[in-house]
């Protein structure tokens, strides 16, 4: 399959799903018949491998072609557009790495084929790796997995897990027992219920101003069977290789949303131009400038990637400021639009929520700062690395 003919086939889709925005957007639940669409259209293969006749080749060959697909889905509906990115983002954890050194070269070469495989039978992918208290900081996991016979159970308290009852699989962190630092892990979570019967228990259901209906619901995990990583102890490494995608996946969400809501802007305010008042003027032009700069940084963050030198710097910078852009750019369309953006049946109330989510994703804003700060005193080849965020 082609990146171009899934492109294609899901900008059909977000088409229709844009026809119904104004019901889409007062959803707080996905519709799994959506997912069985975007089945059909091919997305699942941004997740797997090119002799998987799948759309990775590798990170520069591939980032652009696959984020562009997401950038027109969000055109239809951003949260089915932010569930499905969780696909691709994580398994580029396996198809970013795809060769591991001796030790475990045949168990991680096993695994990948295990979830590719899963991948061709029809699972999406997602993550619960947030906890309540860490900021978004894997490296401060509390959840703990232990051994039990030839199998890992984790244990421990985790949120927005977007896409929950909708995946079948998500990645998620815990501390291995006797271990002092926290690991990659994924639980099967396909036909369990959440009532705790399974070891998962559904804490708190999702109830976001923005992302409505990603059901990015908070878990706790109790014994639960886990599968661990094939490459033990190299959390960092598999971040570091597939952060750049991550950033970039999510800015590109983001930016489809942005463009969406401005083009919705402009075709409301074009035919009073005349009548706008100055500052409703200056704030327009400072919109779409905004809007303009986003994009610029998003090119950036591709053309980083595309040259085969480190990325992870540019991918960081490139999200950062995006997400400062969406959310200011939203704010001065709703403030030239007026108070009726804040009734729910406008859709600019629903994007400006939406697109506040990018600063919030991977890593979010404290995190990211870390990064951005640190390099700016030592100045790293890939740029800030947000140690934190790994
Ligand atoms: C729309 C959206 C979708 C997301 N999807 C995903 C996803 O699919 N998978 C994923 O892993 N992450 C997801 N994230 C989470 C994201 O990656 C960050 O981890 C998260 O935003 C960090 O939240 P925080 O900074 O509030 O820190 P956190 O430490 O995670 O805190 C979040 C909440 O916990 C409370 N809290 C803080 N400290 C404590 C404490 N000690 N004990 C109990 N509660 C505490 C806070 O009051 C706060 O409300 C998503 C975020 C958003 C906004």
């Amino acid at each position: 399959m082609s990146a171009e003919s899934v492109r294609r086939a899901v900008e059909k889709l977000a088409d229709n799903f844009a026809a119904d925005r104004s019901e889409r957007q007062m959803r707080t639940t996905l519709a799994r018949e959506d997912f069985g669409l975007l089945a059909e259209a091919g997305l699942q293969t941004a997740g797997l491998p090119a002799e998987r006749d799948g759309l990775w080749h590798s990170l520069p060959e591939s980032t652009r072609s696959i984020c562009e697909i997401y950038r027109i889905l969000a055109h239809g509906d951003s949260s089915v557009a932010l569930v499905c990115a969780m696909h691709p983002a994580v398994l580029s954890f396996w198809l970013a790495t795809p060769h591991v050194p001796e030790l475990d070269t045949g168990d991680w070469s096993g695994q990948r084929t295990a979830v590719f495989d899963s991948v061709e039978q029809g699972a999406w992918w997602g993550t619960i790796t947030s906890e309540p208290g860490s900021g978004g900081d894997v490296h401060r996991s509390r959840a703990v997995a232990r051994r039990d016979a030839d199998a890992w159970r984790l244990s421990g308290q985790k949120h927005f897990g977007s896409g929950s009852g909708i995946t079948s699989y998500m990645v998620t962190t815990a501390v291995p027992d006797g271990e002092e630092d926290a690991d990659w892990f994924y639980v099967p979570v396909e036909g369990n219920p959440f009532d705790g019967s399974a070891g998962i228990t559904l804490m708190a259901p999702w109830d976001g101003h923005g992302m409505r209906a990603t059901q990015s619901h908070a878990l706790a995990f109790a014994d639960c069977p886990v599968e661990r990583f094939a490459w033990p102890g190299h959390l960092d490494d598999l971040i570091d290789a597939a952060a750049p995608f991550i950033g970039t996946l999510f800015t590109a969400v983001v930016l489809g949303i942005l463009e969406t809501a401005t083009a919705a802007a402009r075709a409301q305010l074009a035919p009073k131009a005349e009548s706008l008042r100055p500052y409703e003027q200056v704030e327009w032009a400072q919109a779409e400038l905004e809007a303009w700069t986003a994009e610029q940084a998003y090119e950036g963050m591709l053309r980083a990637i595309e040259s085969g030198n480190p990325a992870r710097g540019a991918a960081l910078r490139g999200k950062t400021i995006a997400a400062q852009l969406a959310e200011s750019c939203l704010l001065r369309i709703c403030r030239v639009l007026g108070g009726g953006t804040f009734a729910r049946h406008s859709p600019f109330g629903h994007w400006f929520e939406d697109v506040r989510a990018l600063g919030f994703l991977r890593p979010p804003w404290g995190l990211a700062y870390d990064g951005l700060v640190a390099d700016s005193w030592e100045p790293t080849t890939g740029g800030p690395s947000s140690p934190g965020s790994r």
